[in-house]
């Protein structure tokens, strides 16, 4: 996570967001919080992809939706490029949204069934006003589905009419049609078939290349996050536990869950592949909620110590840019 030479387009500075549980019948309390996301650091240098990775539930989407300012940190600093976002107004937030975008796992879910792909991809230019007028909007559009592998006519049908992997391409092109910098791309193959993946993310690639774009990657899939990232954050329980270059992470990861998660990620080549060992973590993910004292990790932790119940680690920098919470590591 070398930052001498290489500017940064986004620095995430101690973020937290707590959702809070209100209770009562006719005046509502607040009585507890979901900590999703609870104090977590990070940045992404310009033109390269620093990835999220964790189990379902460990805050990453938060992270993604606080980041674009969809939800509203309940404490601390989102800087994209020299400006502190974290507590600008819509109005203020309106230069930035364009170049900040996100590409969703679900393009189903992230696509108006009711509007055409013209309208779908256009809408966004007109919005933020990268052209001029409607005829300019479908000629970039068209020239942009011409990009991501489809076909002018597409412009006229309507999302149902397409496979899962071209309505990804279509999700993605309606992120790149505004020419963004800054792209957070959220378990965008997840929905996908394995071979509509690897185009998927060739695409993605391919866009990084040419106009030298910055990604967040979320992903549970350990597979791609090595392939694609070139840092990488592990978050257990809406904290990053271990942060670092990612095939230095992958390759001698230092803190238990870590070990533990990347023990699931297959090695291509077969001589070491058989000489690994599933490391297989015992109970489930504590609540968000009620978290156990000390280090969250600790009920599950097979080398936890006395101290590990109590206090919850420094996240340290333990050799350059790799930084570990645990209190084992030294
Ligand atoms: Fe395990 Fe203790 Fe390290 Fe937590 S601090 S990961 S419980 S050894």
């Amino acid at each position: 996570m070398s930052t001498a030479n290489n500017e940064i387009i986004l620095n995430v500075v101690d973020l937290k967001k707590y959702f809070p549980i209100k209770q009562g019948f006719l005046v509502k309390k607040t009585v507890a919080h979901v900590k999703a996301v609870d104090g977590i650091s990070f940045h992404v240098v310009k033109g390269k992809t620093f990835a999220l990775v964790g189990e379902s539930g460990c805050g990453k989407t938060t992270v993604a939706r606080t980041v674009l300012r969809v939800l509203n940190p309940t404490s601390g600093k989102i800087v994209f490029e020299s400006t502190d976002i974290s507590n600008l107004r819509y109005a203020q937030l309106l230069p930035f949204r364009r170049r900040m975008q996100i590409v969703f796992q679900d393009p189903m879910g992230s696509l108006n069934p009711r509007m055409t792909v013209g309208q779908i991809v256009t809408e966004p230019m007109l919005f933020h006003k990268v052209v001029k007028n409607k005829k300019e909007a479908y000629e970039k559009a068209a020239s942009i589905l011409n990009t991501v592998g489809l076909k002018s006519f597409h412009l006229d049908r309507y999302p149902h009419q397409f496979s899962g992997g071209q309505r990804q391409r279509i999700a993605i092109a309606r992120a790149v049609s505004i020419e963004p910098d800054f792209l957070i791309l959220d378990e965008p193959t997840s929905a996908l078939d394995v071979s509509v993946q690897a185009q998927i993310i060739n695409l993605l690639l391919k866009f990084q290349q040419e106009y030298g774009f910055s990604y967040l990657f979320i992903s549970h899939d350990l597979g791609l996050v090595r392939f694609i990232s070139d840092t990488v954050g592990i978050m257990y329980l809406g904290r990053i536990v271990e942060r670092g270059v990612t095939n230095e992470v992958f390759d001698k990861p230092l803190h238990p869950y870590s070990r533990a998660l990347l023990s699931a990620c297959p090695v291509p080549d077969p001589r070491v592949e058989r000489g690994r060992q599933r490391i297989i973590l015992k109970g489930g993910v504590p609540s968000p909620i009620v978290r156990p004292q000390g280090c969250f990790f600790h009920p599950r932790c097979p080398y936890k110590t006395d101290v590990c119940e109590k206090e919850y680690p420094e996240f340290r920098e333990v050799s350059k840019n790799h930084w570990v919470a645990c209190h084992l590591v030294k």
